[in-house]
């Protein structure tokens, strides 16, 4: 990978206005009326091409896998909310980890969080190995781990938090520090906080990522993905891959992401504040040992949590009384709730990482990062806090 140059100087501010807030953003950014027709909301655009006024384009679109109209309104909305240089809209979020990989070189050398989301893990070890780039698996929360592993040829920090399913956090900041000091990049998976909760570029991270499907898309409807870059530069060689490895997201697609980004922030509000009244309950409850929520006064990492999100977010992980057969006999007890994988939208979801997610890690290397048999992990929708803690209470009857 070449050398991270100097980011450029940022032009002068034209005026003194005060950026608009998120809320406003999120509704707003890339999304003016159509010129055309003056449509409040953006059309999806379904043309692979588009006539030339003489060569070289019309207004900048010539084909729609370099560009699409629609897919640009969502790339311009999600780089003004994360606060980047430049937005890239993917095919999925692994579609865009690839595209983030494709930034390496062979003999380049990454450090991934060990906790990382397990496709994260897949492509690295299976994928990007055989073309030559190497990782090493680290527990990211204590910065001396990464330090330790760093070698001369160390490209790249592959960060996130909070970590699924425990809710582990990174501090951005620290992590950030060392990668600058190497003249590497710090990559973080922001799909678990979005950038209503957590802006890792303000935190000092160079390229930050999602899962849209999750709670960018925000009602299950949806495989999408999304790159924001801090700085132009590294914006321009990802919009470069992003055209020639050509795993873009479609015009509809895009429309959906978009359609959800509109109530993103109202939406993480209520995550957030069911997902901590639904934390407390467990914590509180004979038949469950552990709740792992960061805005719970014991997480181990509340005051970082406290300093780099707004909120705690929709997800949390609760161990039951009695391992497996404790987490299947709760599993009989919910209506509401849902048993399956994905997270991040209306619907509250619940899943046993143990033999879902994370089924194909050993025993032994699963436990030490805190995935126990009794884990069962919570993605907390809009739905009645009232009837969703009843509903669980259905199941801890059994356990
Ligand atoms: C789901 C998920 C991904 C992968 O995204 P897809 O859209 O399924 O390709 C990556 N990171 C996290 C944290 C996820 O939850």
């Amino acid at each position: 990978m070449p050398a991270k140059k100097a980011p450029a100087k940022r032009a002068a501010r034209k005026s003194a206005e005060p950026q608009e807030g998120f809320e406003t953003r999120a509704i707003h950014a890339g999304q003016a009326p159509d010129a055309a027709t003056n449509a409040v909301v953006t059309p999806i655009h379904l043309t692979t091409t588009y006539a030339q006024d003489g060569l070289g384009g019309h207004k900048g679109f010539e084909y729609s896998r370099s560009g699409n109209p629609t897919r640009q309104a969502l790339e311009t909305c999600i780089a003004s909310l994360e606060e980047g240089a430049r937005g890239l809209a993917f095919a999925s979020g692994l579609a865009t980890l690839t595209t983030i990989g494709m930034l390496l070189e062979k003999g380049d050398h990454v450090v991934l969080e060990e906790n990382a989301y397990g496709g994260t893990v897949r492509y690295f070890n299976q994928i990007a190995q055989r073309f030559g780039v190497e990782a090493t698996y680290v527990d990211a929360s204590d910065p001396a781990n990464v330090e330790k592993a760093w070698r001369r040829n160390t490209k790249m920090l592959l960060a996130e938090t909070p970590t699924n399913p425990n809710l582990k956090l990174l501090d951005l900041e620290r992590l950030a520090k060392i990668t600058g000091a190497h003249d590497a990049l710090l990559v973080v998976d922001n799909t678990f906080a979005t950038p209503y909760l957590q802006q890792p570029l303000k935190l000092g991270a160079d390229v930050v990522w999602h899962s849209a499907t999750k709670y960018l898309g925000g009602h299950s409807d949806v495989i999408a993905g999304v790159a924001v870059a801090k700085d132009p530069e590294v914006g321009d060689r990802l919009k470069f891959l992003q055209n020639a490895a050509g795993g873009v997201l479609g015009p509809f697609d895009s429309y959906l992401v978009l359609r959800g980004i509109k109530t993103l922030a109202v939406r993480m509000e209520r995550h957030s504040e069911s997902a901590l009244e639904i934390a407390s309950f467990l914590a509180s409850h004979p038949k469950v040992t552990l709740v792992n929520y960061p805005w719970l006064e014991e997480h181990p990492q509340a005051k970082l949590a406290q300093r780099q999100m707004r909120l705690g977010g929709g997800m949390l992980s609760f161990e039951v009384k009695g391992g497996k057969a404790g987490a299947v006999r709760f599993l009989k007890g919910p209506k509401i709730w849902t048993l399956a994988e994905s997270l991040g939208a209306v619907e509250s979801l619940i899943c046993h990482p143990v033999s879902m997610t994370h089924g194909s890690i050993p025993k032994e290397q699963r436990e030490r990062s805190g995935v126990t048999d009794g884990l069962l992990r919570l993605s907390v929708g809009l739905e009645d806090v009232d009837d969703l803690k009843r509903d669980l209470e259905r199941g801890l009857a059994l356990v």
